[in-house]
């Protein structure tokens, strides 16, 4: 009998140690996933396994009337998707684990005007791609990355007014004789970034050409280097970031399309998008806008 009792509370004890065990190895895997959103090789398909914060929102389009902003200043911080691979827009360094460009710089102002405190902000990392999907799916509040304004993108998300103005262009090698999109023709490899506006543009205005799409703009312009193209399509603005991290590598032609960028919010928070639009207001109006501008693109804003 006393043995019995015995070898009953000794598988007990082994029990509840095997519990904690397993509880472990849980909460590490949970820890992993969440962090490894900022990840700059994503690939397309792929987000971020933990969500920020459980929507305090009800779902679809019935939000009521500054629920987001309530739902952000309770959560303490700003989630905004924003690109990794982006010169002069997003761009993250891999030493030093920072992410910096113009857009986010936009994002820390928001959130310096939400929290008073540009430090609430937390980045992560979306691709061309990805980003709608992540933005519906409830994993960001905003895409503030390089995204233009346009009338198929509206029918997913609704936007702000227009906070940058971009035309896609070329980027070729020195010496190319590539010199404009009139020479892109029938035999020309064109290297472009996957759910771009730009792909689409491209096998519209030179329906001949060979477009080669990749997961992000890193991808692209590496390919582009090691001769797997004649040339990388994209906005202006994104190919210059380019130039500057390799200068054997010019914009050639002029731009073929008008690319405007908005913010991105998901649908059914108009209240949000008024504020997000009074904000873009405000600092335009007081000069933190151009500042921004000057910083990041070294030239006045065209108005
Ligand atoms: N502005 C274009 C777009 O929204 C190209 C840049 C990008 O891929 O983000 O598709």
């Amino acid at each position: 009998m006393k043995q019995t009792r015995k070898f009953m509370s000794l598988s007990l004890v082994m029990m509840m140690v095997l519990l904690a065990l397993a509880a472990c190895g849980k909460n590490t895997a949970g820890t992993n996933a969440g962090g490894s959103s900022a990840a700059p090789t994503a690939t397309p398909t792929a987000t971020p396994a933990a969500s920020v914060a459980p929507s305090a929102s009800p779902s679809g389009g019935t939000t009521a009337s500054g629920a987001k902003l309530e739902e952000i200043k309770k959560r303490g911080k700003l989630v905004a998707g924003v690109k990794f691979d982006t010169k002069l827009f997003g761009l993250k360094d891999p030493i030093t684990n920072k992410v910096e460009g113009f857009d986010i710089d936009i994002a820390k102002a928001l959130a310096k005007k939400i929290f008073g405190d540009e430090s609430k902000l937390e980045l992560k990392e979306v691709t061309s791609q990805t980003r709608i999907p992540m933005l519906n799916n409830g994993d960001i509040d905003m895409i503030i990355a390089t995204m233009t304004i346009n009338e198929e993108r509206k029918q997913q998300v609704d936007f702000t007014d227009v906070y940058f103005k971009a035309g896609q262009s070329l980027l070729v090698k020195k010496g190319s004789p590539i010199k404009s999109i009139a020479d892109v023709k029938k035999g020309t490899k064109v290297l472009g970034a996957k759910g771009s506006t730009s792909v689409k543009n491209i096998k519209e205005k030179a329906p001949e050409c060979e477009v080669l799409e990749f997961a992000n703009y890193q991808d692209a312009f590496t390919a582009l280097k090691a001769g797997q193209g004649d040339v990388l399509t994209t906005d202006n603005a994104i190919l210059y970031g380019m130039m500057k991290q390799d200068p054997n590598y010019v914009v050639v032609g002029d731009n073929f399309t008008d690319e405007p960028y908005g913010i991105a919010i998901k649908k059914g928070q108009t209240e949000f998008v008024t504020y997000v639009n009074a904000f873009l207001k405000e600092i335009k109006d007081n000069g933190t806008y151009d500042k921004t501008y000057e910083q990041w693109i070294g030239e006045k804003p065209k108005k």
